[in-house]
């Protein structure tokens, strides 16, 4: 008898059939004798109609009663797959996060998990009783509700798996496992048997949201057995591993993509220690994330430019901040840029293969498409071009890298 976490995402729970289907899903590990907690998202659309209200109301809005909001999601489904679940024949209870409960931190909108209290809960499953656990949810210090940040529920049920020491956690998503790039935006796209941690972590971090980045980082951890596969099919998934479990690691393993990013020159800054501290310290003290960074080289003299690149939804924040500094800053202008996109290819090959920049470059190039920003690190390179040109840098350098599935 083993322990077992699955984990539906939105489109998984997005409507009564579809729940129904879960339901069976679940009713499945139970008749094969296992033990099972089930962590789901809300209604696919639900998460985005809610953000939207919570911003339409109020944009600056307090992020506690933004979270009170976008947490009622899930209080819907997993009160509907319990139901589901009775229905046949199966004991099941909801639990929200408060009830479990599972304790963040205070940062409201984007809580971490600190600890999950789960001595109730495996009481309830070893008694036979099936848990249903709203995702994405926690109980703050502060004693509110607290969520975890997009795409949160697979943090959950990581975290709940780790809490648990279940056998495994199984993501059950609609697609039927981690690919080398977004299926829905290369049809050449191939299905991974396994990916590492790091190279998941990568992926994930870079705009691969079929795991949340925290998920991934808290199954390295914890040692979490984690699998991604699909709701819909019984196509085998993609098991992500430690790296001394992959033996052939000469290709690259992926392309990801993160759109609705912005980028800001600030032109002619002078050229003297503490600037560019004074810079990236305001804008840290104001919680805006930034990521890619380039200074230009300044002659004796000269001046000199920065270039950043940050999340499009801080970019007037940002703006507001930088020109409140010009007076101390003393740079001669400001120019932002939206729509631009952020390509990087990843994999630990890279480590052992020189030539993975070149051809990233190259193959950029030949299709016209321009470099903004650059950046590296041991097992990725990344990019900044103009969004219009996604698809076909991501295409083409799925192709250029060997990775296309055969037809
Ligand atoms: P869920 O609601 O189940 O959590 P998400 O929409 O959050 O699902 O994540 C699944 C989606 O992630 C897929 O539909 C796919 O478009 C996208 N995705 C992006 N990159 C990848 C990748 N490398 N492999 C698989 N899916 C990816
Ligand atoms: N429902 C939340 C979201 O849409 C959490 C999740 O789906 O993982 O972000
Ligand atoms: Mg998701």
């Amino acid at each position: 008898m083993a322990l077992i976490v699955q984990k539906f995402g939105g489109t998984s729970v997005g409507d009564l059939d579809r729940i129904r289907n879960v339901a069976q899903r679940v009713k499945l590990e139970v008749d094969a004798g296992n033990q099972v907690a089930v962590v789901v998202s809300a209604m696919a659309g639900t998460t985005n109609q809610l953000v939207e209200w919570a911003r339409d109301i109020g944009p600056l809005h307090d992020a506690r009663e933004y979270d009170a909001i976008v947490a009622t999601g899930e209080q819907v489904t997993v009160g509907l797959l319990a139901i589901a679940l009775q229905n046949i024949g199966i004991d099941a209870r909801s639990w929200l996060g408060w009830q479990i409960p599972v304790q963040t931190d205070d940062v409201h909108g984007a809580a971490r998990i600190e600890s999950i209290d789960t001595t109730v809960m495996r009481e309830r499953l070893a008694a036979g009783q099936v848990a249903v656990v709203a995702g994405f949810q926690g109980i703050a210090p502060d004693g509110r509700i607290a969520t975890l940040g997009r795409g949160g529920s697979d943090t959950s049920a990581v975290a709940l798996a780790a809490a648990l020491d279940a056998d495994r956690c199984d993501i059950y998503t609609d697609v039927d496992g981690v690919y080398t790039t977004d299926p829905r935006i290369a049809p050449k796209a191939t299905k991974l048997d396994q990916i590492t941690f790091e190279e998941m972590l990568e992926m994930a971090s870079l705009g691969a949201k079929v795991l949340q980045t925290r998920s991934v980082a808290m199954a390295m951890r914890h040692n979490v057995n984690l699998q991604v596969r699909s709701s819909f099919s019984d196509a085998p998934g993609t098991l992500v591993v430690n790296e001394d479990s992959i033996v052939e690691q000469e290709k690259i393993s992926g392309i990801a993509y993160s759109p609705d990013e912005a980028k800001i020159t600030i032109q002619g800054l002078p050229d003297k220690p503490g600037v560019a501290a004074e810079i990236f310290g305001d804008l840290a003290t104001n919680h805006v994330n930034v990521d890619m960074i380039v200074q230009s080289a300044a002659s004796e003299g000269q001046k000199a430019d920065i270039t950043f690149s940050l999340g499009r939804a801080d970019l007037a924040k940002a703006l507001e901040i930088i020109d409140g500094a010009k007076g101390s800053l003393g740079f001669d202008d400001v120019v932002a840029k939206e729509n631009v996109t952020k390509i990087s290819v990843v994999g630990m090959a890279m480590r052992s293969q020189p030539g993975v920049a070149k051809t990233m470059f190259q193959t950029l190039a030949e299709r016209g498409i321009n470099l903004e920003v650059i950046s590296t690190s041991e097992i990725k390179i990344s990019v900044l071009i103009a969004s219009d040109y996604t698809e076909l840098a991501v295409r083409s350098l799925h192709t250029a890298f060997g990775l296309d599935a055969e037809d």
